[in-house]
């Protein structure tokens, strides 16, 4: 189960990819797509992410990208 995920401001990327390399489960990638500064924003693949903040930390876009925890699945007593 993922333990959060993150969600991309498309317009405010710079296509740079420092997130992508930063990200240690490698659940990022450029999007083929241009934004319309007409660079190649970076986007989630869509699982495997764990909340860890790296990517945020390593975005020099304020507001980017915005990383959520979620909470812990509890276990059936
Ligand atoms: S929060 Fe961590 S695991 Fe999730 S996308 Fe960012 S760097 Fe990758
Ligand atoms: S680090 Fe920020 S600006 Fe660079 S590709 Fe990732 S989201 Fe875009």
């Amino acid at each position: 189960m993922d333990r959060g995920y993150v969600v991309f401001n498309s317009e405010e990327c710079k296509g740079c990819g420092l997130c992508v390399e930063s990200c240690p489960p490698k659940v990022l990638h450029l999007s083929p797509g241009l934004n319309r500064y007409g660079y190649h924003p970076a986007q989630y693949d869509g699982h495997g992410c764990t909340g860890c903040g790296i990517c945020y930390f390593a975005c020099p876009e304020p507001g980017g990208i915005s990383v959520f925890r979620l909470p812990r699945a509890s276990k059936a007593a």
